[in-house]
């Protein structure tokens, strides 16, 4: 391949902090974004639908997710932002420790609500900013290079957060890390979902996340691609964008009230599940997911099926597993937390904790991590578990403890 020699020049540094956050999905709402609104996959991909409060099936008593989680869906039902989800499921209240285990959302009210809490919070956010390079320097991560209209610059921080979804900070600070395999590809099942608005009439069953007249649906796979490669996504966004109008007459045909329906958005980027997973100090095993595993330093619980990797939808047979705190903290590199579904876990417990839920407790748990880092001055691996823990609880978030 031809290569070009950069030359090398002195970055403005733009912000000398505590915490930098890479990637304002589910897991993240902070800082550096690519977008210009916060959501990730919920609102940039439309997937609309956020799953895993409890186990969608007996045994179910408890909620295993609170905190931030409940409070954005609770702003939700209070802007009346809350759909009905395709899922089948119990039906509860929704109120405090009374949710269902899962929700369709309105996007546009997610986008707002989750952009209120974080400019109440006081949290400074960099929009429209993509993540570049890593500063590190003898085995620690001390800031981040970003591009963004200004130019390239530079944000330097006590603590990383790598919500970027596909370990983005991580790979390139040089913390391990693998990817799928091709045979595990078929797995994937990537998708474009798409927005329909009926016209006079519409199916009289729900639809995918349906808000009466308005609904996200499921549309055009991909083939299974490497969503780190440039190339292959640019391909597949083509392809999958190329085939949503005669995906929609398809479901015209299955559906004859849609006769007068029409689609009316597409989201900015294909729903991509997963990439990079990080190599951490524990890797999440198939057995701690299905036994449900308890472990001391737990920081979230995921109570969700295993949803493609045994050909079927696998309920867990208990109320959820432990995420411990050694799956956010990389092998090799300091000054890092990784977070969402990057975490260092095997396929089958990523195919339950990946859900919106309990990726939002794992964002809160690698938030408060990192800022107990930043202010005590310890590396991330150092940390106070039980300290990070009493926090965690502190603000309202299940740890069964
Ligand atoms: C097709 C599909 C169907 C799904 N179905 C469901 C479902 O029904 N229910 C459910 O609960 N979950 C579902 N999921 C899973 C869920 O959406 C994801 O697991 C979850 O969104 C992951 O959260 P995250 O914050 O880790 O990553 P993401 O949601 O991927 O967010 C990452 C954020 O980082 C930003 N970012 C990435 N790289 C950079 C960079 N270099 N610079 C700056 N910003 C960057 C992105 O713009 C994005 O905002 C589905 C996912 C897909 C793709």
């Amino acid at each position: 391949m031809q290569t070009y020699t950069e030359q090398t020049r002195d970055l403005p540094v733009v912000r000398d902090v505590d915490v930098v956050v890479v990637g304002g999905g589910p897991a993240g709402l902070a800082l550096v974004e690519q977008f210009g609104y916060l959501g990730g996959t919920a609102t940039a991909s439309l997937m609309a639908c956020i799953n895993g409060f409890r186990n969608q099936v007996e045994p179910d008593f408890t909620q295993t997710v609170r905190g931030i989680a409940e409070e954005i869906v609770l702003e939700l039902k209070a802007m009346d932002g809350l759909g009905k989800s395709p899922y089948a499921q119990k039906s509860y209240p929704t109120t405090p420790g009374q949710m269902e285990y899962s929700y369709a959302i309105d996007t546009e009210k997610f986008k707002y609500v989750a952009l209120k809490l974080c400019v109440d919070a006081g949290v400074d956010l960099l929009f429209h900013t993509w993540f570049a390079d890593a500063v590190v320097a003898d085995g620690v991560l001390r800031g981040i290079i970003v591009e963004n209209k200004s130019g390239r610059q530079a944000l330097m921080a006590k603590v990383v957060v790598d919500a970027s979804g596909d370990g983005d900070v991580a790979a390139r600070a040089g913390a391990p890390f693998w990817q799928t395999v091709k045979d595990e590809a078929p797995r994937l099942n990537d998708a474009l979902m798409y927005r329909i608005a009926f016209g006079a009439q519409r199916p009289a069953a729900p639809m995918a996340c349906d808000f009466g007249n308005n609904v996200v649906v499921w549309g055009p796979g991909a083939a299974p691609i490497d969503g780190t490669d440039a190339e292959q996504l640019s391909r597949a966004e083509v392809d999958t964008r190329l085939r949503v109008y005669e995906d929609f007459a398809k479901k015209q045909s299955q559906h004859p009230e849609l006769v007068d329906a029409r689609v009316v958005e597409t989201p900015p980027l294909l729903g991509i599940r997963q990439t990079r997973f990080i190599e951490g100090e524990y890797k999440l095993t198939a057995e701690d997911a299905i036994e449900g595993h308890r472990f001391e330093d737990v920081v979230a619980i995921s109570s969700c099926a295993i949803i493609h990797y045994y050909g079927y939808r696998r309920y867990l047979e208990h109320e959820g597993y432990d995420i411990p705190y050694r799956s956010l903290v990389p092998k090799r590199i300091d000054g890092l937390l990784v977070t969402g579904r990057c975490i260092s876990s095997e396929q089958q417990p990523y195919e339950s904790h990946r859900a919106m839920i309990p990726m939002m407790a794992i964002g809160q748990a690698s938030g408060v991590a990192a800022a107990l880092s930043a202010l005590q001055g310890v590396k991330p691996r150092d940390l106070d578990v039980p300290a990070l823990q009493k926090a965690l609880i502190g603000q309202g978030a299940e740890l069964r403890k």
